[in-house]
């Protein structure tokens, strides 16, 4: 490597490269200060070199499958010739104290994003605690601010899982850019209460949630004006998740009847998309089974209500649907009515304003994927970060 070219890839406009040596792991680059005369910095009046007292050398870039390289630096005493002021030296991206430069820091934290601790741990040596410690001290600043973007008109709460059947965070996201801006703890009322008052906007005019006890009413606490809707996908997936149960229950016929393949696929498939002979199917083993029957058919009706475009459409048609249904005498079926009867407003709020949390999805994903790359215990705060750091971005 030629000392230009060394000097260039340092990067450390402070300092002339003076020679460079091979060690075991990388090589050091031993510099020296570009400037030979200091300024006091109390009286503006020159200086001169007091003391070189030692030097330091401190990992600098770390170039993969090659090694690191260290550069030595000299930690130098001025000494004003007029007030007698006396101080050390300090260079950009040399800290005073430590072993690494920021060059070197800020390149570590770069590669922990997208790897885990462990990995970049291996690969640059630093330990995985001090990794930890630098990329959260970094990470923080790197999040967008409310006061730069506009306050989102719908927002998102859906609940993520730390610790699966054991820790559930909550989150709120801007429904148009699925970035998030807030998560906390838990949906008991005062976690909810706690979070949606520490919401960094003013409250949105809509809000999607699944179906949480209380959820409607612990929002209104807060956010008196916002409209609540409830998730389409959770709603269907009531009388889906009740179908599924009842399939496994009409297994004598099926298992006799069909292949297995074709148990799931005749019942959840959109009734459309499903061939002639397979309706037949459907239709022959509704003959046998008239609970499945009309869960079935209650599902595809709530469905059809659910395309329909206008508010007073989809009322009537819901108000039509309970009374088809309330009564039935399949419990499955009246159950999940007796349910929704209770979310009606907030169910036909949908229609209103069209949103779901199907953004939350991605989100969703991303969380497993940051679980799986494993940050150690899972935490809220320190998840919060790499959620808010990986999530979609918002727009200003
Ligand atoms: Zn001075």
């Amino acid at each position: 490597m030629s000392l230009k070219f060394t000097r260039e890839l340092i990067g450390l406009s402070s300092f002339d490269v003076k020679s460079i040596e091979s060690i075991e792991g990388g090589w050091v680059a031993t510099l020296t200060p570009a400037l030979q005369s200091y300024i006091c910095p109390l009286c503006c009046k020159p200086s001169t070199t007091h003391a070189r007292v030692k030097d330091r050398r401190l990992k600098h870039l770390w170039i993969p499958e090659r090694g690191i390289l260290f550069v030595q630096v000299p930690v130098i005493r001025q000494r004003c010739n007029d007030c007698c002021h006396t101080w050390s030296l300090s260079w950009p991206q040399i800290p005073q104290r430590g072993k690494v430069t920021s060059t070197f820091r800020q390149l570590v934290v770069n590669l922990c994003d997208q790897k885990t601790f462990a990995l970049v741990s291996k690969e640059t040596g630093v330990a995985e605690s001090t990794l930890s410690t630098w990329f959260y001290d970094w990470a923080p600043t790197q999040l967008p601010h409310p006061e730069d973007h506009q306050a989102p008109d719908y927002v998102c709460l859906d609940e993520f899982a730390l610790r699966k059947g054991h820790q559930y965070g909550v989150c709120l996201q801007d429904h148009e850019t699925g970035h998030v801006w807030k998560t906390g703890m838990g949906k008991k009322r005062e976690e909810l209460q706690a979070l949606l008052r520490s919401y960094p906007f003013s409250p949105p005019t809509a809000i999607v949630t699944d179906m949480a006890p209380g959820m409607a009413k612990t929002v209104k606490e807060v956010w008196s004006e916002t409209a609540v809707v409830i998730d389409k996908f959770h709603v269907i997936q009531l009388l889906t998740q009740a179908l599924d149960r009842a399939r496994k229950h009409s297994m004598t016929y099926a298992t006799q009847h069909l292949a297995i393949r074709q148990h799931k696929r005749l019942l959840m498939a959109p009734p459309a998309t499903l061939k002639e002979e397979e309706r037949e199917k459907l239709a022959h083993w509704f003959t046998h089974d008239w609970r499945l029957e009309e869960l079935y058919q209650a599902t595809q009706a709530l469905r059809r209500v659910y395309h329909l475009p206008t508010y007073q459409q989809a009322k009537q048609a819901f108000q039509a649907w309970v009374n088809r249904y309330q009564f039935s005498p399949n419990s499955a079926v009246s159950k999940v009515v007796k349910t929704l009867i209770q979310w009606e407003e907030e169910l036909l709020n949908y229609f209103h304003y069209k949103i779901t949390n199907a953004k939350l999805e991605g989100t969703n994903n991303l969380i497993k994927t940051l679980k799986r790359r494993s940050y150690g215990t899972p935490c809220l705060e320190k998840m919060t970060v790499r959620i808010r750091l990986e999530c979609q971005q918002p727009s200003k």
